[in-house]
């Protein structure tokens, strides 16, 4: 059987990351991304088989980039493509599940906008922009907050007024959904469960980082909410503070709230504390070294983290296993360690050899017997991206 090909688009407001995929393959042919766009030195990086290559983009237009994109797709692909998945980051309560990009779903994403300022018209630029240079391919949305539409009310209300909720959105949406859902299907699969089949905790630990507790192939509850700020230590982000503290600073401080938004979204979390930077690896470095915010950073950062997974347990009847995934879940064996020092409670035990030993890149068994299971694996929200889109365009 012929194998289709999906070309994958994730666009923020300064780059664009793609990568073209044959169905069912793990690697890409060809992935790369257009940064800088907006400015005068955006440029195009792609790799593919042993080749890396970059060009200087005339102007930093997303459209730009995105016909710049069109040659490097006929080069690589050696069939027409099946569809276009594109990564979106809030489909608020419209969105359970990929749709095919139509008028009213384009209209939809940009109602969510207010929800998601920074991110939604990213999404569509990069939406609008690709289906002028392939119009005669599918597009397909997927969600980032598609798979956590499965949470209960209990999980996803805040405890405010009702009109708040009917009249204004204002409820728990929960992101991170394609990694999630693609490491928790990994770990049915990699235990022998039927698909979909488990009790899992996931704890996605990128520069963005958030839990979440999914039954049976659906997401009972998340550690970020509205936005993605709730929830735990980031790299910049400072995750659940006391909500009085806007009012504090701005009485005691006389900050706005965009003085405000900044501080918690970009000068807080690991860089914040440790007053170096954002950089789990950096700040492994530094603190192997006797640095103190670095030390602090890293404890702060993993008490959290087990706080987070404690309380992502009350949403599961069982605990079938723990997986870590994410840049720092994936290669940070030391907040693997850190973390499940604060886990003995729940039985969770790690096999520190086999942590300590966890190759990269390869999903990895490490906890000890007699301990519900604990893997380490390696996130593809690509890869989900792809299998979304054509599975929608099967049905
Ligand atoms: P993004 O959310 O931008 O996709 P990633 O998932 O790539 O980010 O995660 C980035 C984080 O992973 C950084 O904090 C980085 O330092 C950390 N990281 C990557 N490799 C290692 C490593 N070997 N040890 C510790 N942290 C690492």
């Amino acid at each position: 059987m012929t194998q289709r090909l999906v070309l994958v688009i994730n666009c923020g407001s300064s780059s664009i990351k793609f990568a073209l995929r044959r169905e069912a393959d793990g690697k890409p042919l060809m992935s790369g991304i257009a940064e800088r766009l907006g400015s005068g030195q955006a440029s195009l990086s792609w790799r593919a088989a042993n080749t890396q290559q970059e060009i200087t983009l005339a102007d930093g237009a997303h459209a730009t980039a995105m016909t710049a994109l069109m040659p490097l797709i006929k080069q690589h692909a050696d069939q027409p493509l099946s569809a276009v998945g594109h990564r979106v980051v809030h489909g608020g309560e419209h969105f359970t599940q990929a749709q095919q990009i139509d008028a009213s779903v384009l209209d939809a994403i940009q109602a969510n906008a207010a929800l998601a300022p920074l991110h939604n018209p990213a999404n569509l630029t990069g939406i609008h922009a690709a289906m002028r240079v392939f119009p005669d391919v599918a597009h397909v949305a997927v969600f980032d907050t598609a798979f956590h539409q499965s949470m209960p009310a209990h999980a996803y209300r805040y405890a405010l007024p009702e009109a708040l909720y009917q009249q204004h959105a204002i409820r728990r949406y929960g992101f991170h959904g394609t990694s999630h859902q693609y490491v928790t299907d990994q770990a049915s699969k990699l235990t022998g469960r039927q698909p979909e089949e488990g009790a899992w905790l996931s704890a996605h630990l990128g520069n963005g980082c958030s839990t979440c507790a999914v039954l049976n192939g659906r997401s009972m509850d998340t550690s970020m909410g509205l936005t993605p700020l709730e929830g735990l230590v980031m790299g910049t982000r400072s995750g659940d503070v006391d909500p009085n503290l806007h009012a504090h600073l701005q009485r005691t401080l006389g900050w706005d709230l965009v003085r405000i938004e900044q501080l918690l979204n970009r000068e807080s979390g690991l860089l914040g504390l440790s007053g170096l930077t954002n950089d789990m690896r950096q700040l492994e470095e530094a603190a192997a070294q006797g640095h103190a915010g670095a030390i602090l950073a890293i404890e702060v950062f993993c008490y959290r983290l087990a706080r987070s997974l404690f309380s992502m347990c009350a949403a599961l009847p069982r605990l079938d296993g723990l997986l870590f995934t994410g840049g720092i879940g994936e290669n940070s064996a030391k907040v693997r360690a850190r973390t499940l020092a604060h886990m003995a409670a729940i039985g969770l035990k790690l096999d520190h050899h086999a942590n300590d030993n966890a190759p990269r890149g390869v999903a990895t068994a490490i906890h000890a017997q007699g301990s519900p299971m604990i893997w380490v694996i390696p996130t593809d929200e690509e890869r989900q991206i792809a299998q979304e889109s054509l599975a929608l365009l099967d049905h």
